[in-house]
């Protein structure tokens, strides 16, 4: 295996200006021709004449010539992921080659290949090298013009990037359509479709008054299903306008929903290739968090034709910059669209649960690596997810206007080119210089010093602040001491601080936000306007850059009991807290805490100290005493939405709840974590029967409702069912197994995620039910499938090998395989049984799916790179699967994974 380091980034030897493609498609193989105009780049690296490079991987290659002479074998180097050329001419030619490609035999599901009769592509990171021998690399940047011909009967629509231009019949009931793309664009982005399908379209109109066709390319019998994505898509198109001033470039924009796809989708210049799952979908067919996970990646890959498509990347080393800005830029779409805190919280959870435990792992790595194997394994939250916050943190610091004046910096400046991470922290801090120099730095948006802050794209690790306070009760005076440090990571032993954005409040008595005055440790503190000096809203945003920081609020009320610390407001940085709060304290903020975030991570804490108790064998009474209270109090609030609601009371995921027993110095024990949750879960249900019941029927007045009214009750009621057949209540065991009959997906998938756990007649017969209505229907099927292997009761093996052997479980679907093994993966019973078995198995079915599809199953492989944080039993057998692969006959990309989790 080949190690790619960002250290070794060279500019192109040769320019590329043009790509022109020939695609011919046959029953059984594909003829690519390509001419691609190169020039020597005056820029190179290296000393002329360089060799060209070409990568091609699995390709018969059949001629290759430049400027129509042949190239013979003396003139070039073939290996197993390419051709190289070793001497071009140093001026501008073209390169012509021929090569022969096998898409009916591709299970990889990169480059070109053939789902349900549909020719696909899908070429980001590195398909494109599949199709035909190309440089393949992101910051060459050309005009792609594509003959595509194929049979008119199974492949009546052909479809490629930009504008269609001309469209014809051949002989032998043949046919071609030629599409031309006018804005240059690097070979990841490109992308080709030819099948049976049909269409839905609608135009939209441009802010500047351009009509664009809209179309959705479905399967036959699927178009019932495409108005949620076609609404989604001008509610993006819209807000992109509004909110960016960003307006669509082309006169279409083409979706093709694909039902093998390894992502959920993908950006290609105005012809997107969605996982069919994200695109079908209304009310009867999808839940009301698929609807809304719809319409952000539609707005996600739209957003893309500016970030990332517009503006692309050098390398893949700044993947980052397309990715976190662009989730960063969804998730302000749904925060505007659905609630700003809800969707903060929700967002919140997920890096808990997934981010967190990247960071905290074998696979952790920065925002922006410095090095990698296979590139496909750095589709990670980190690179997303992290990504994205970095970005909020901008924001935060900075605050709108300037924010946005770094936008359209960073878009006049670097449109039409392939720009890096930093060019984007480039634009901002132009930006807020300007505002320093001119406004000066605020309360809200202090001054910061941008190179420290670049160490977040450099350093792995979820940074840990260490919180201590002193109160002196009588003068009303208090004292921070906070320290701020970041783990090690593998290859990332020490690590220098960063600039956290601290958003902290004070929560007097009754709730009312105090503001006290704020001493700063040292005048040079004070001078650089580091701490700002006045309360915005109860809140205040401090920059948090040393190692060590003190801090002293004074002109607070004398009391016994030091005021309630708000702190992390809105989740201002992703970072971890340490710091001792008493129940009462918690309890305090998840009563009064004004700002949502930080009043839900109070509830959060409470509620894991609670299972943790209950998982060591002794359930804290006088803590879970409290939570009752709490909880009636916020059932009965008036003040409260039911949303609200619905996520106060939601329990921690799995993931955060081993975290935290990590934290607290225990092994964690998925097993035990997982049945103290539900026998937590059985407390609160009967402690609070009666106002749960109460609710239950105030919800039940607003079922009916389409999304995206009616889903906070509708989320609630599961929480509720979830809690009350949790607690053996019979009359709502028989109403959430009559929901699984209903008209709403939504309530049905909530019964039967309620009623998952128990092994109860009412639970077969509603999984029985529901297999029976959607059998036809593989996209919903899925979800039937993740049901079951993740169901925690009887022989939970046995069971998912027969998933893996059911006659409508699709091997070749990574829909289908993560919703078997991922539902495996989160069967904490039965995945991490101590003997082992969930561990073995899982390890095979890796290997198995590795010859098929390495992507899929690389990724998949992280399940078990957690085997340091348990016990040493369970460690063992986890450590000793990982070794079974290991010994396996494995793909780069999974080999790569499988030696991370091994490594020392
Ligand atoms: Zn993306």
């Amino acid at each position: 295996m080949t190690t790619v380091r960002l250290a070794d980034y060279r500019p192109a030897p040769y320019l590329l200006s043009r790509t022109d493609l020939t695609v011919r498609l046959w029953a059984d193989h594909a003829v690519v021709e390509a001419a691609l105009a190169f020039a020597p780049n005056p820029a190179a690296a290296e000393p002329a004449p360089a060799p060209l490079r070409l990568a091609g991987v699995d390709l018969a290659v059949e001629s290759l010539a430049i400027d129509g002479s042949p190239l013979g074998p003396s003139d070039i180097a073939k290996d197993a992921v390419g051709v190289t050329i070793h001497q071009p001419p140093q001026r501008p030619f073209v390169l012509q080659t021929r090569v022969r490609i096998a898409p009916h035999t591709n299970t990889t599901l990169e480059g070109l290949y053939v789902s349900g009769g549909l020719f696909t592509t899908q070429c980001e990171a590195e398909g494109f090298r599949r199709i035909t021998l190309h440089p393949d690399r992101p910051d060459l940047l050309s005009r792609f013009r594509v003959r595509i011909e194929a049979e008119q009967a199974s492949c009546p629509v052909l479809l490629c990037n930009g504008n269609c231009v001309e469209t014809g019949h051949l002989e032998g009931g043949r046919h071609y359509a030629i599409w031309d793309d006018p804005f240059p664009k690097p070979s990841y982005l490109f992308a080709l479709v030819a099948g049976d399908l049909e269409e839905v379209r609608q135009p939209f109109t441009t802010a500047s008054g351009r009509t664009v066709q809209l179309r959705l390319h479905v399967e036959p019998g699927d178009r019932p299903y495409t108005g949620h994505a076609m609404a989604s898509l001008q509610r993006a198109m819209r807000w992109d306008e509004q909110r960016y001033g960003l307006e669509y470039d082309l006169d279409e924009y083409n979706i093709v929903a694909v039902r093998h796809f390894n992502m959920g989708a993908m950006e290609n210049k105005s012809l997107n290739i969605f996982n069919s799952k994200l695109v079908l979908a209304d009310g009867e067919t999808a839940t009301d968090g698929e609807l809304e996970r719809i319409e952000s990646v539609i707005a996600h890959e739209y957003f893309h034709n500016w970030t990332g498509n517009r503006i692309t990347c050098r390398d893949w080393f700044q993947l980052s910059l397309k990715e976190g800005l662009t989730v960063f830029r969804d998730q302000s779409f749904t925060a505007d669209l659905h609630g700003a805190s809800l969707n903060r919280i929700e967002n919140v959870a997920m890096l808990r649960n997934t981010q967190f435990r990247e960071d905290a792992g074998p696979t952790a790595h920065p925002v922006q690596p410095d090095a990698y194997q296979a590139i496909d394994n750095f589709y990670t939250t980190t690179i997303y997810e992290k990504g994205a916050e970095v970005i909020r943190m901008l924001h935060t610091l900075l605050g709108e206007e300037t924010f946005m004046q770094g936008m359209a910096l960073y878009v006049s400046r670097l449109d039409g080119s392939a720009a890096t991470c930093d060019d984007f922290v480039r634009a901002m801090e132009y930006a807020a210089n300007e505002a320093w120099n001119t406004g000066g730095p605020t309360a809200e948006h202090p001054r910061f010093d941008f190179e420290q802050f670049r160490r977040w794209y450099h350093q792995a690790g979820t940074p840990v602040l260490q919180i201590q306070r002193h109160w002196d009760g009588e003068r009303g005076e208090l004292e921070l001491h906070i320290l701020q440090h970041t783990p090690a990571t593998p290859g990332q032993p020490q690590k220098q601080p960063v600039v956290v954005p601290l958003a902290i409040g004070l929560v007097g008595q009754g709730g009312a936000p105090l503001t006290p005055r704020l001493d700063a440790e040292t005048p040079e503190q004070a001078k650089a306007s580091k701490l700002p000096v006045c309360w915005g809203h109860g809140s205040r945003l401090l920059v948090i850059d040393q190692a060590e920081t003190r801090l002293r609020f004074t002109g607070l009320p004398s009391q016994h009991h030091p005021p309630a610390l708000s702190l992390l407001r809105q989740f201002s940085a992703p970072v971890k807290l340490e710091l001792g709060r008493p129940v009462a304290e918690l309890v305090h903020l998840l009563a009064h805490d004004s700002d949502p975030l930080a009043r839900w991570d109070a509830g959060q804490l409470l509620l894991r100290r609670a299972v943790l108790a209950r998982s060591q064998g002794h359930g804290d009474g006088q803590l879970e005493d409290e939570l009752v209270d709490a909880f009636a109090r916020i059932l009965s609030d008036p003040s409260l939405s039911q949303a609200s609601r619905a996520v106060l009371l939601s329990l921690p995921g799995q993931a955060e709840l081993e975290d935290a027993a990590s934290d607290a110095g225990i092994a964690p024990d998925p097993p035990a974590l997982f049945a103290a949750g539900q026998t937590l879960r059985q407390h609160l249900g009967q402690a609070l029967a009666s106002p749960l019941r109460q609710l239950l029927q105030d919800c039940q007045q607003q079922w009916a409702l389409s999304w995206p009214e009616g889903q906070a009750d509708r989320r609630l009621t599961g929480l509720i069912w979830n809690w009350r057949i949790t607690a053996g209540d019979a009359s709502v065991i028989e109403q959430a197994r009559r929901a699984v009959d209903g008209a709403s997906m939504s309530l049905a998938r909530l019964a039967l995620a309620a009623l998952q756990c128990h092994d109860l007649p009412q639970r077969h017969s509603a999984s029985a039910a529901f297999y029976a209505r959607w059998q036809h229907k593989p996209v919903i099927l899925d979800s039937w499938f993740a049901l079951e292997a993740s169901a925690p009761f009887g022989d939970g093996l046995a069971r998912v090998q027969r998933l893996l052997e059911h006659p409508r479980y699709d091997p070749n679907a990574p829909n289908s395989v993560r919703a078997v093994l991922g539902g495996l993966a989160g069967n904490a019973p039965v995945f991490h049984a101590s003997d082992g078995s969930g561990y073995r198995f899982m390890a095979e079915q890796i290997a198995a799916l590795d010859q098929r599809n390495p992507i899929t199953a690389s990724r998949l492989a992280k399940v078990l790179s957690r085997w340091r944080s348990y016990g040493p039993e369970r460690s063992a057998t986890m450590r000793s699967a990982l070794e079974q692969l290991a010994a396996a006959e494995l793909s780069p990309n999974t080999r790569e994974v499988v030696e991370q989790c091994l490594a020392d």
